[in-house]
């Protein structure tokens, strides 16, 4: 089955007044795809996040994750499949400040039955895939914006998550490290990590294999240029 797959999805905030944040969004990620989310402010961006990233749920409509119709479940199993298939990167990083890199990392793994060594061996490989294996030890402080950024992700795909789901994963990082980022996002897809990058900066929309475009609460696909 596909990663992710939006059938007639529509959300609207209760209000008053009721705001539909979302009509009839069909689309699907397939397991490898690097898809970029991109609309203007108020589109329906940080809806559709919420939606994917199993935080908030359609009014109308399914959405299906690894072919799980998550609409059939309670919340404990939602939060389950949220651990096990979704990694998140978010604009500010959230690192714990008095831990190491390396313990940021592991420590996405401490509710996973799993031993600490091995814990922390997965930590050092993820650190390794993002090209910070000289900087484990490192407290985020010493770390500059785009080396933080990387231990975010890191972290998010350290438990080996069905998708990476990025909210503006370059808002905080000035243009040059933005790029880098993004270089490793793409590197990171090539080596068969499905993504998906929601972002209103055009020069990260027209980055990744397929753009979505919402506007007004529809997704539309982006026609190649
Ligand atoms: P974007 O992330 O693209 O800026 P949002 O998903 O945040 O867009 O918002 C989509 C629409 O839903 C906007 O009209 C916004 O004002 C509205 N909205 C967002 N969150 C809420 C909420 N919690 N309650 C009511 N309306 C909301
Ligand atoms: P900003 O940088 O604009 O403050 P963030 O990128 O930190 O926003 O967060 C974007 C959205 O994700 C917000 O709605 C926030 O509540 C939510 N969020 C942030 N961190 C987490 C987290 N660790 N787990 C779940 N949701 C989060």
């Amino acid at each position: 089955p596909p990663v992710v797959e939006l059938r007639g999805v529509g959300l609207v905030y209760h209000g008053p007044p009721p705001v539909e944040a979302l009509r009839h969004c069909d689309f699907v990620v397939r397991r490898g795809e690097f898809v970029t989310v991109t609309g203007p402010s108020g589109a329906g961006k940080s809806t559709l996040l919420n939606l994917v990233g199993l935080l908030d749920e359609p009014t109308s409509g399914a959405y299906l994750l690894d072919g799980i119709d998550t609409s059939t479940l309670g919340d404990m199993d939602r939060t389950a499949l949220r651990g096990r298939s979704i990694g998140f990167v978010f604009q500010s990083f959230h690192l714990l400040p008095y831990r190491t890199a390396l313990e940021n990392v592991a420590l996405a793994l401490v509710y996973q039955r799993r031993k600490r060594s091995e814990r922390t061996a997965l930590a050092r490989r993820a650190l390794e895939r993002v090209g910070l294996a000289h900087r484990v030890g490192a407290l985020p402080t010493t770390l500059s914006g785009g080396e933080r950024q990387r231990v975010a992700i890191a972290r998010a795909l350290v438990g080996n998550p069905s998708l990476l789901l990025c909210d503006e994963p370059t808002g905080n990082l000035d243009s040059k490290t933005a790029s880098s980022i993004i270089a490793l996002l793409e590197e990171l897809n090539a080596a068969g990590l499905t993504i998906v990058v929601i972002t209103h900066d055009p020069s990260v929309a027209r980055r990744g294999t397929r753009t979505l475009v919402i506007q007004d609460g529809l997704a539309d696909e982006q026609e190649p240029a």
